[in-house]
């Protein structure tokens, strides 16, 4: 007998970050997409409203888009990129240097936002062996910081829930603090600014012989539940890394093209990175492309006879993608025809107001908020800021909750993590805050 789709998703499927217990008793399938819904197989809609995984842009099955993949079609899918190129991924590198902040002006393709990260941390490893300072061998890294999940990636994030199980395989750095302004002593998120700085410059001074570079998420740390950074931080790390001569690795996977109100984010700040990584939105939430870009400081390093063995030997099969760097073009052309990111930057005010509207609920203890990249913290005690016991998995009901109620997200533990597709309308921003609404009252009002 042949088994339903869900049976055979029960049965054949391993699926990531999932525990497959909680799967089988909640499965879903989605089927297709259309605009900012999510329709699955068994025709019930829903909003996306975490854009699937904190990807898509302008909608699903977006005209201009799908027909950009079906001409690269006519022409060919994939070549390789290994010491040739290709159409798109040639025009592509030219737009994203055009867009990107100026002292970038080398582009290096990957298909993940781990991966441009790993890229970003071996290049700035072999950046001092090239220059001829090999001492320059470790790193610093920010404490809940997270940049993805393959080894090197992990090694520099710091989530205890995703990284205590790997610990004996990671290479170790140093941790730094990122102010975390919600849960912190300090009288004034300037003053946690600037004991977090304080901190890291006494760090720089006593080990920056022996770091090659530090990494960032760029003004939010996203998964470990989208904490803001106060004003002046990232310019001040910045600042802390140029004197004491360490590489900046911004990552901007998740906040890159437009998510916070700017194209990428440390233009927040006027930060210009040394490498940066980016990926997530680069598509529109099509095809797995992800790039690190490099100054050209670094990439001249890099470039002599091949004998002298400096070249950066790091690539994969589908490096440069035809499809994806042609839907990354037209993804591009929309965002600047359709003003994607100053749309953004405006509607992220209504959108303030309206989640201001979660403020009276009684376990709703932070809103933070970049653009439409939102989090809202969910604890037990508003008073105390006492979060709730993590087996309750409040952040996890609440969005079985909202689906039940039309709208998908994932929670990153009892955040709910809200970042709508960057085309979404306020309309629709307003019909999603009020399903998050009602979905934090029903969980949160039972439990004390
Ligand atoms: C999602 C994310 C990554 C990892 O990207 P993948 O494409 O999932 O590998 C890295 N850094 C940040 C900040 C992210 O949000």
């Amino acid at each position: 007998m042949e088994l339903s789709l869900i049976e055979k998703s029960k049965t054949y499927l391993w699926l990531p970050f999932t525990q497959m217990k909680d799967y089988d008793e909640n499965p879903l399938i989605i089927e297709s997409g259309n605009g900012i819904m999510l329709k699955d197989i068994n025709g019930k809609e829903y909003y996306d409203g975490f854009s699937s995984v904190w990807l898509n842009v302008h909608g699903h099955r977006k005209k201009e888009l799908d027909e950009a993949v079906k001409k690269q079609l006519g022409k060919i899918a994939h070549s390789t990129l290994l010491g040739m190129t290709n159409v798109p991924a040639t025009e592509l590198a030219e737009t994203l240097i055009k867009i990107s902040p100026e002292k970038l002006t080398r582009v290096f393709y990957s298909d993940s936002g781990a991966e441009a990260m790993e890229i970003a941390l071996k290049m700035a490893f072999q950046y001092w062996k090239n220059t001829g300072k090999p001492e320059k061998q470790k790193f610093i890294s920010m404490r809940n910081g997270y940049h993805g999940d393959t080894i090197g990636a992990v090694s520099v994030g710091s989530i205890e829930l995703f990284h205590h199980v790997y610990g004996p395989l990671m290479f170790e750095s140093f941790k730094a603090r990122v102010p975390y302004v919600y849960r912190s002593e300090s009288s004034s998120p300037d003053e946690c600014r600037d004991e977090c700085l304080n901190e890291l410059e006494e760090l720089l001074k006593e080990h920056h012989d022996e770091i090659a570079a530090l990494s960032i998420e760029s003004m939010v740390q996203g998964a470990s539940g989208m904490i803001v950074m106060p004003e002046g931080f990232l310019a001040g790390v910045r600042e802390l890394c140029t004197a004491y001569d360490v590489l900046m690795i911004v990552d901007e996977v998740a906040t890159g093209f437009g998510r916070t109100g700017k194209m990428f984010a440390c233009e927040h700040e006027g930060v210009q990175p040394d490498l940066m990584a980016a990926g997530k939105g680069i598509t529109g939430g099509y095809l797995p492309i992800a790039v690190t870009f490099a100054t050209e400081e670094i990439y001249r390093a890099f470039y002599d006879d091949y004998e002298t063995l400096k070249t950066f030997f790091h690539g994969h099969s589908y490096t440069g993608n035809q499809l994806g760097c042609a839907v990354a073009i037209e993804n591009l052309r929309l965002f600047e025809c359709e003003q994607i990111v100053d749309q953004v930057a405006e509607k992220s005010e209504a959108l303030r107001g309206c989640l201001r509207t979660l403020e009276t609920l009684a376990h709703v203890g932070d809103i933070r908020q970049l653009g439409f990249m939102c989090g809202i913290e969910l604890v037990q005690s508003k008073e105390t800021k006492q979060p709730y016991p993590p087996e309750k998995r409040i952040g996890y009901q609440v969005s079985l909750k909202m689906r039940e109620l039309g709208m998908l997200t994932r929670p990153l533990g009892d955040v709910v993590a809200f970042l709508p597709p960057l085309a979404s309308t306020t309309g629709q921003l307003e019909a999603m805050v009020s399903i998050m609404k009602e979905a934090i009252d029903e969980v949160t009002s039972g439990e004390l």
